[in-house]
C-alpha cells in the first residue's frame, strides 16, 4: 500500500488543494491530509473547522483519504503514519523557491521521506487560501475558488 501525507495550512481548503489531492490519489492508495498548526502563523479558521471543511468537500474520497491535525514536524508525522512521501502543490516559480528549501530541510531531517509535487489544472494556478480570504473579506464572488460549503463558512466568519 502506497501512503503519502499532504501537509498544509488548508486555511481554508480551496479547489486548488482539492485538485492536487485528487491527482495524488492516482499515485497513492492512501492520502493523509495533515492540517498543520503553526504557533507563529495566525489562522482564520480553527484546526477543527479546517478538518471539518476538508472532510466535507472531499467526502466522496474518504475511503482513501484521512484528515488529521498535526502539531509535530511533518517528516516525523509522516514516519509515524507509515507514509513514504509528502505531497505538495506547485503553482508558479515563486512556490519553487520555498518548496526547494523545504524539501532539502526535510531530507536532512529524514532521508527516507521524499517529497513529490503536482501541478494543478491551470484554472487554479493563481489560487491560494490567502486570495480566497481576501476576496471573502470584501464580499467578492468566491464560486470559482472554493466549494459552496467552504464559501458559507467564510461568509459566516466575515459577517
Ligand atoms: P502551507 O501554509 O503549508 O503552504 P497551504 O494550505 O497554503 O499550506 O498549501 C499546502 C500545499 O498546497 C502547498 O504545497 C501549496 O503550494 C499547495 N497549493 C495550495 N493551493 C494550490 C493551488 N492552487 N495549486 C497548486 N498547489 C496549491
Amino acid at each position: 500500500m502506497r501512503v503519502a501525507v499532504y501537509p498544509g495550512s488548508f486555511d481554508p481548503i480551496t479547489y486548488g488543494h482539492m485538485d492536487v489531492a485528487k491527482r495524488a490519489l492516482k499515485v497513492f492508495d492512501r492520502l493523509i491530509i495533515l492540517i498543520s498548526v503553526h504557533p507563529s502563523k495566525k489562522a482564520f479558521f480553527k484546526p477543527e473547522e479546517r478538518v471539518d471543511m476538508v472532510k466535507e468537500v472531499l467526502k466522496d474520497y474518504l475511503d482513501n483519504i484521512d484528515v488529521y491535525i498535526s502539531s509535530d514536524l511533518t517528516v516525523y508525522e509522516a514516519k509515524k503514519l507509515g507514509a513514504t512521501h509528502m505531497v505538495r502543490g506547485l503553482r508558479a516559480v515563486t512556490d519553487f523557491e520555498y518548496e526547494f528549501q523545504l524539501t532539502h530541510a526535510n531530507r536532512v531531517l529524514d532521508e527516507e521521506i521524499d517529497s513529490i509535487f503536482f501541478m494543478t489544472d491551470n484554472k487554479y494556478v493563481f489560487l491560494s487560501s490567502t486570495t480566497v480570504k481576501e476576496v471573502a473579506l470584501f464580499k467578492g464572488d468566491l464560486t470559482k475558488f472554493a466549494p459552496p460549503y467552504v464559501i458559507n463558512k467564510l461568509n459566516e466568519k466575515v459577517k
